[in-house]
Formats: C-alpha cells, structure tokens, sequence
C-alpha cells in the first residue's frame, strides 16, 4: 500500500486481503475492466510498483468504477430499498446521550432545513483537497460534514496527509476554477522531462535530446517515470523552482510519448490512452501526437480524515465513516488505484460485517424531534446562515477560497517547514477574521443560492486549513506526502522519525477558538520491517 509506514498494518492487510473480491464485484456490477485476447484481466504497471498489478479501464477506471457502483445504487432505488435526497446538504450531526442518532441537512433548492433520524450515522462525503482551491476534485465535493462532526466530538486523524498528483494539466491562470486530471497511466509510456538550461524558452520539439533532462530516469534509474506520486511530484516541483519549468507559467514538466509512438506506432498509443489525448487537445489546443504534453501537480486525494477503528466507527458511537472522509488505510502516501480500492472495501465487503453486530448490540429508541439535541443543531445551523448572510461585506467568498488555497498550497503542499507552517497559520487566521468581517453573500437562505453554500464550506476550510498546518508543524519528520524540509536525506529524499513519529496524530476539537488536542494512536507492525524507501 506505500503508506510509508504511517497506516495501520492490519487495515492495510484486510484491504489487500479482500482486493480480489471487489475485483470480482466490480466485474459483476459490469465494469468494463481492460482484457487479454484470451479474455482474461489485464494488468498494467502504476507508480510506485515494477509489476504489474493494476486492474484497469483504460484511462477512465475511477469514472467506470463509479459508473458501476452507482448502476448498482439506482437498482435499489428502483426496488424500493432505498431512498435518495438528492441536492441535500449536510450541515451537522445529532449526538444524543454520546450516541450518533441522525443528520441536519438544507434542501439546496428550497432552503428549507430538516432532520432526519437513525439507529447509525454513514459518514461518506469523501475528502477535503478542495481546501487548496484548486484541486482535481469536483466543486462539490467538501470537507464541511467530517468537519462539523468533528466539531461535535469526532477526532480528525493526520489532517496533514494529503496526496498531490503528479499529471495534472498545468495551472492556466488566476481565475480557474478547477485542475484536471490526466490519468496515471500516462507514466506508463511517457517520458517526463525538462530542458539541461534554466530558461530555455525553446519550443520542446527544437530542443534537441542531449539538451533534455529525463530526471526521474536520470536520478530513480531502477523506477525512472514510474516512481510513487509523492517523489514524481516533488521533483517535478524542484526542477520548476530551479527556473527550469517549461509553459507560459514556468510551473509545467513535459511528459513525452515520442519515443513510445516510435517504438510501438501511433495506433497502440491512440488505443491506450486516445481519450485522455482528446481531452487534453481539448483543454491546451495542442496536439499531444506531435509536441509533448505538459503537465504539473495537482491536489488530488486526502489521506487524512475523521479517525474510525478497525470496524470504520469513529469516537463517537453510531457514527460510521467510509470512503476518503476517514483516515483508514493510507498512511502518509496513497499510491495509485488505491483510493477506489478502499472506499469499494469499505462499503461493499466491511460496513456489511461491522454495522450489523453495533446494530444488534443496544436497543435504539426512536429519536424525539422536538428533543433539545436536535433542536439545538438544527438552531446552530441556521444560526450560521444568518450569520454569513448578515456580514454583507465586499468580496467574494471566491475571493477568501482562492487566497486561502494560494497561502496551502505554498506553505502547506509539496514542501512544508516550520517557517512556512507559522506563516500560514497566522495568514489563515487573518483572512478567517477578514471574511467575517468582509464577505459578501448575495441571495437569501430560503432558495437555491450556491453563493451560500460555498460561504458555509469555506468558513470551514480556514478551521481545517489551520489543522492541517498544525499537525504539519508537530510532526517533525518526513514521511510519503509529507515532506518537511528540514528533515531531509542528504540526497534530499524523505527522512522519516521512526523512533518519535511512528503513529496517527489524533486530534481532538476543544471548543470555538481553543487550541485543539493531539493525542496518538501508535502503529505496530508485525509482518512488515519498518525500512527506509528507496526508488534509485
Ligand atoms: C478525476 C479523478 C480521478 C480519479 N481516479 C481514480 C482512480 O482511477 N482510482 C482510484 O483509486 N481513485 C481515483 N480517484 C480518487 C477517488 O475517486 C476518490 O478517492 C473516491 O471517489 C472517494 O470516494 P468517496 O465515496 O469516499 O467520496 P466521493 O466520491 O468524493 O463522494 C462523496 C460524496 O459526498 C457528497 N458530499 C460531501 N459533503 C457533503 C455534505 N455535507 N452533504 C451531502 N453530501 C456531501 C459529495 O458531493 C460527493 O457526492 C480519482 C479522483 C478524481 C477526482
């Protein structure tokens, strides 16, 4: 799993243990995984790996995976087994008597706010990379639900593990909303590369090759382009920082497919990856057949998130938390493929075994609606609309987002030191104080206002921005994503802590404005010896 020895070895077993099963699953579900001549699976290399051992859908697996996933769901709705709010929001978590017992949400059309009640909570509302602004994840895909039940006494494990993806189409300009993602598979057959010369504006194709510097192959000689997401990442960061990046802005590498057109012809390039080639034609307006595709890193994937035990339950009995909205499986550095992997085991193959026996184990009243719990959460939540639409100031929410995604993704991404760290945890808490005082939401509460509902997830954003800073800042070492620069080989790779790191920081919300609490949860390793990575 490369968790970098940072996730827990028997959920990295279990995971590994059920692999095939979703495999098979998936398959039954319909999708359409690539195949042999002989019709069976076929596998391919990812990064990180020199096997080949990655199922796959051409380059759109995520998309087929969920395509499956969700056929499945519409099956049960249509059976009557289960019932979908569509365009609902999560603004917080009942606890009654200690215990998970239900859910606030907002009708997003409407506005209207409701309750809604259960023997369990399922957390699944997936990760917190758009906390960066700009992020390979949907717009509305947010970090509010994980954060409000941590607000409500759910502990938050290792905020700071966060996975950037090194094939990104490159950053365009300020008012971008969103990255896109190439798919992995690229570094398959691409080759990546920058010019030998800082500032060498030339276009890639009058760049001859004893000009070009094919880092990875040049320092990773046994993984070459294949290195894990976290190494890939950094260097491409670093030749950029040395002025050696190439496209409009300077923040770009070029991912090559000349030689793997030359080797194996044009039609089996077009037949691996033609639709990520359109794609890309598509957003850059250059043909990646005839001039190398640039790309760059990307927020991509959180490893963090509420803490849950072996079984997925957080702290808080009866709140379950599946998918990328917990902590589980990842350590400090998700590989490829894997983040899919997990959230299939979670729902299809360990929720089953797990929520049953919790279910079985007390009696659980009906909640009473009109209950001080529930009258108290669904007050907070429209306290806070009031609240943000009241400010009435004179920038944007997009304004705060951006600046705040400027101000991780600088001192809180691919590289962090304790400088930075502080810097960016006094920076968050001014424009955390700004926006209080100076945003504007336009629109009402009682209707569709998206303004509205990007205002609630960024007021969260500044708190979880600010976490993800401290628990970089507390753990003094480097691990996977998490690279401190101070704690360095002296070939400038990783240098992680065992003997005062080896484990989960757990944090702890204390109260409004109070500094959180970091507890640990140590790891054990029984199977595996903890050893020093290398891809050279
Ligand atoms: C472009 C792209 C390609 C990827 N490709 C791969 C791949 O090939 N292999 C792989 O392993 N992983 C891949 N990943 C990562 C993987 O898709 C995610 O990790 C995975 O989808 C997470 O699943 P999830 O169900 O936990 O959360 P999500 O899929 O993020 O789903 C969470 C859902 O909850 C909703 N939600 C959030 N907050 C609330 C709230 N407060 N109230 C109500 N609803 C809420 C969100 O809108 C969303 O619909 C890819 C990710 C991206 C962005």
């Amino acid at each position: 799993m490369g968790g970098d020895f940072r996730s827990r070895e028997a959920n990295t077993y279990r995971l590994a243990e059920i692999s095939n099963e979703i495999i098979d699953q998936c398959v039954a579900q319909g999708v359409p995984f690539g195949r042999e001549y002989s019709g069976y699976l076929a596998n391919r290399t990812f990064g990180g790996a020199q096997v080949s051992r990655t199922f796959y859908a051409r380059g759109q697996t995520g998309q087929q995976l969920l395509l499956g996933a969700y056929n499945s769901l519409n099956a049960q709705v249509n059976a009557g087994n289960v019932d979908v709010f569509e365009r609902t929001e999560m603004l917080d978590l009942i606890v009654i008597d200690g215990v998970a017992r239900g859910i606030v949400v907002r009708d997003m059309v409407s506005g209207e706010i409701s309750s809604h009640f259960g023997d369990a909570v399922l957390l699944c509302t997936g990760g917190y990379s758009n906390v960066f602004y700009l992020s390979t994840s949907a717009k509305g895909c947010n970090g509010s639900a994980i954060w409000r039940a941590y607000k409500k006494g759910a502990a938050f494990a290792n905020p700071s593990f966060t996975q950037i993806h090194p094939t990104c189409i490159p950053h365009a300009g300020d008012y971008q909303s969103k990255l896109t993602l190439m798919s992995e598979s690229l570094r398959n057959d691409g080759r990546v590369w920058v010019p030998k010369k800082t500032g060498d504006n030339r276009p890639a194709i009058e760049i001859p090759e004893d000009e070009r510097d094919y880092y990875l192959e040049r320092i990773y000689p046994s993984f070459g382009n294949m290195v894990p997401r976290d190494v890939a990442s950094r260097n491409a960061k670093n030749v950029c920082d040395e002025g050696r990046g190439v496209g409009p802005t300077g923040r770009a590498v070029y991912l090559d497919f000349a030689s793997a057109i030359e080797r194996l012809g044009v039609d089996v390039i077009r037949d691996r990856y033609g639709n990520l080639f359109e794609m890309y034609e598509m957003i850059i307006d250059e043909d990646p057949y005839e001039n190398p595709m640039m790309i760059y890193p990307a927020p991509h994937y959180t490893m963090g998130g509420l803490w849950v035990d072996y079984d997925l339950m957080s702290n808080i009995p009866g709140l379950f938390v599946l998918g990328e909205a917990n902590f589980s499986d990842h350590g400090a550095n998700r590989l490829g493929a894997s983040a899919l992997m997990q959230g299939l085991a979670d729902g299809f193959f360990v929720i089953p075994n797990t929520l049953g026996p919790y279910i079985a184990k007390g009696k659980h009243p009906d909640v009473d609606p009109s209950c001080a719990e529930v009258k108290e959460a669904e007050k907070g939540a429209k306290d806070l609309i009031e609240k943000l639409l009241k400010v009435n100031g004179t920038k944007t929410v997009t304004h705060f987002h951006r600046e705040l995604g400027i101000t991780m993704i600088d001192k809180c991404g691919m590289a962090r030191s304790e400088e930075g760290l502080n810097e960016a945890i006094e920076k968050i808490r001014k424009l955390k104080k700004e926006f209080w005082s100076d945003v504007k939401v336009l629109g009402v509460g009682e209707s569709l206002n998206q303004e509205l509902e990007k205002a609630g997830r960024v007021a969260d954003y500044f708190d979880l921005a600010e976490l993800m800073c401290l628990d970089a800042l507390r753990r003094k070492e480097s691990c996977g994503g998490h690279f401190r620069e101070e704690y360095k080989t002296e070939e400038g790779e990783a240098r992680r802590d065992d003997e005062n790191f080896c484990h989960v920081t757990v944090w702890e919300h204390m109260g409004e404005d109070q500094a959180p609490q970091a507890h640990k949860e140590e790891l054990e390793f029984e199977y595996v010896e903890l050893t020093q990575r290398s891809y050279k």
